[in-house]
């Protein structure tokens, strides 16, 4: 069970240290105090873990400082969208708001290579008008003997590079925890001049010494791939260890799945699953056409499959693109075959608008037909 408390409530305050003693004295219950501070107000949550049954919500929603209560049905308790439940995750990180309602693209390097390359993709970006970008550093290979990643080493050079030419958010994957301690040196000592979302690829996806490390930061957001090989439920599971241990700032990114029965894509698309996962929980939901689709096939109609599926995603209501890009793509140490040129870039975003017009478009027509 979740006590919602009143905006702005202060824990300090009398009323609520009375509430607090309250639910201290309820027997087999232990309280968790969750707290979300957005830009206009700071939410505070109670989360009452144990004999919760027999607790009467009516009696509860008499408590002082309690706005609302909600009954956690599902499994999924911090993430989870629970009956009659319609907050969303929605935050703030280096000036850029994330939620089921808002979207970003972060098109980059799937893996950084030289600081030409990077300036030439952020520079492009910038252009634009865009803020994110994807850059990988540390990079989770199938074969021991293929190229890692350059590693702690580029990161003074992207973040720099990067806050030059105005990005915000960088995505960027790390596998081990001492990656996380790399990346918060390397923004230390460059005046923090871009921010960095914590990705945890698929590979990891259920590394729960790694998604518990990462967890217990409340620092940078994260961004966790769906594991290609499990199923949706493991998956979420997965991202609510993040949240159990503290950080609740969740993306949920879909990245197709791992089967033959995909082919010839590399992986089968899954963004049919967009809106299930909005209807599960509250994450923001991330599409990754690039590793879905992996190639640079193109129908009939000249549009590129990645592009297409990329399309399907956001009008389902995807909240962020991850893409790969790259100024020389035969170049590139990897992914180079389903890399996007950086002449495509624009056009590339003008397609998302489209796309993502007929989605909000597709909303209000629902809005109508429901009776607003
Ligand atoms: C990536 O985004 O570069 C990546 C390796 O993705 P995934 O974990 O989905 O394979
Ligand atoms: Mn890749």
């Amino acid at each position: 069970m979740i006590l919602i408390l009143k905006p702005n409530t202060d824990t300090n305050s009398d009323e609520c240290r009375q509430l607090q003693a309250q639910l201290a004295g309820l027997p087999n219950i232990d309280t968790r105090i969750h707290q979300v501070h957005g830009a206009e107000q700071t939410l505070t949550e109670i989360y009452l873990i144990g004999n919760t049954q027999a607790l009467d919500p009516d009696e509860m929603q008499q408590l002082p400082c309690v706005e609302r209560v909600v009954r956690i049905s599902e499994e999924y308790r911090i993430l989870g969208r629970h009956q009659d439940d319609e907050r969303s995750i929605d935050f703030e990180y280096n000036g850029i708001r994330f939620s089921q309602d808002t979207l970003h693209v972060f098109a980059g390097l799937c893996a950084v290579d030289t600081p030409e390359h990077v300036e030439i993709m952020v520079q492009a970006l910038n252009r634009l008008g865009q803020q994110c970008t994807r850059m990988g550093a540390f990079k989770p290979r199938t074969s021991p003997y293929s190229f890692q990643g350059h590693g702690a080493k580029c990161l003074p050079w992207v973040f720099e590079l990067a806050g030059k030419h105005g990005i915000r958010v960088i995505a960027m994957e790390v596998t081990h925890e001492s990656h996380l301690d790399a990346i918060g040196q390397a923004l230390e000592q460059s005046g923090h001049p871009t921010g960095v979302m914590l990705q945890i690829g698929t590979r990891n996806t259920q590394n729960f010494e790694l998604l518990k490390y990462v967890g217990r930061q409340v620092e940078h957001p994260v961004l966790l791939k769906r594991g290609f090989g499990i199923t949706l439920e493991e998956s979420l599971n997965a991202a609510e260890y993040l949240a159990s241990e503290g950080n609740s700032h969740v993306i949920f990114g879909l990245r197709g799945m791992k089967t033959n029965m995909g082919d010839p894509h590399r992986n089968f698309v899954d963004f049919s699953h967009v809106p299930v996962i909005k209807r599960l929980t509250r994450m923001p939901v991330c599409i990754d056409p690039s590793h879905s689709v992996g190639s640079r096939a193109h129908a009939p109609d000249r549009i590129l499959d990645i592009l297409h599926v990329t399309a399907q995603g956001i009008i389902a209501g995807a909240n962020m693109v991850l893409a790969d890009f790259h100024p020389a793509p035969d170049k590139a140490l990897v992914d180079g075959p389903q890399a996007l040129h950086m002449d495509e870039l624009e056009y590339f975003l003008q397609d998302i608008d489209i796309a993502r017009k007929a989605y909000l478009q597709r909303v209000t027509l629902a809005a109508a037909q429901h009776g607003g």
